[in-house]
């Protein structure tokens, strides 16, 4: 054989394998199970999601690129479901997430899972995140410096996860995920396209949609809840699809 054939035949060896390591679990997902052989935290494709967030959390959990860094007890670096239906993006943790280093736990969270179910998902079906990984002091808003330090690791987490769907929670959401200054009012109600530079340059497009925090509802659940169904069947259409 001639040089041109050794390099041919290696090549295809090459496909070959990678075909056996990855391809089938292409083609069947399902039957790709982690570690813990659980089916529900599959993790597509070959690819070592759980390998990549736990490396991602740990740097989250050393992080001090803001000043958020200061008065935090624990990151909440956000968790669910390794190929997710939904990724939820909050605006940043609360007493309770700062306490247990998890997302949405406190009241906020206990009335989000009451969302789920009415559209055919729970928790596990998704990954929830939010804008920065430390809680503000007295739950301020977060402050631009502060969101503009900890979106590369919000990015990461969309490259990672390939999720179906976005959901925002709330303003800060919405306007950090999408790139603008226009209001909730403006923003909700329709679908949006993550931005193109929230993505790695040959990924897929993903769907945005916008609803109110759930602690805004709670507030005034006379004037949001219905807004807040509709933007539900609206994220339920997508995920029909
Ligand atoms: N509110 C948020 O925005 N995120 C949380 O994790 C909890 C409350
Ligand atoms: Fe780092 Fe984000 Fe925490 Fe700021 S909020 S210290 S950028 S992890």
């Amino acid at each position: 054989m001639n040089d041109e054939g050794y390099r041919a035949a290696w090549k295809a060896l090459d496909l070959l394998e990678d075909w056996l390591t990855t391809g089938y679990a292409r083609v069947h997902p399902e039957l790709v199970l982690d570690k813990t052989g659980s089916r529900e935290q599959a993790s597509p494709a070959g690819l070592d999601r759980p390998g990549l967030l736990a490396a991602l959390a740990a740097e989250v959990a050393a992080c001090v690129k803001c000043g958020l860094s200061v008065n935090r007890n624990t990151t909440v670096p956000g968790e669910g479901s390794l190929d997710p239906e939904v990724l939820f993006i909050g605006e940043g943790p609360g007493a309770e997430e700062d306490r247990t280093g998890r997302p949405f736990v406190g009241a906020a969270g206990k009335y989000l899972d009451t969302w789920l179910p009415p559209i055919g998902l729970v928790r596990g079906q998704c990954f929830i995140a939010n804008c920065v990984k430390c809680r503000p002091p007295l739950n301020r808003e977060p402050h631009p410096d502060e969101i503009g330090a900890c979106l590369p690791y919000l990015e990461r987490q969309i490259t990672i996860l390939k999720p179906r769907v976005i959901c925002c929670l709330g303003r800060i959401a919405a306007q950090t995920v999408l790139r603008t200054t226009a209001s909730l009012g403006q923003l909700r109600g329709r679908v949006h396209q993550l931005p193109r530079e929230l993505l790695q340059p040959d990924a897929a497009a993903i769907p945005v949609v916008v609803t109110y925090h759930p602690s805004a509802v709670l507030r005034d659940k006379a004037t949001l809840r219905k807004p807040v169904w509709d933007d539900l069947k609206l994220l339920k259409s997508l995920l029909e699809k």
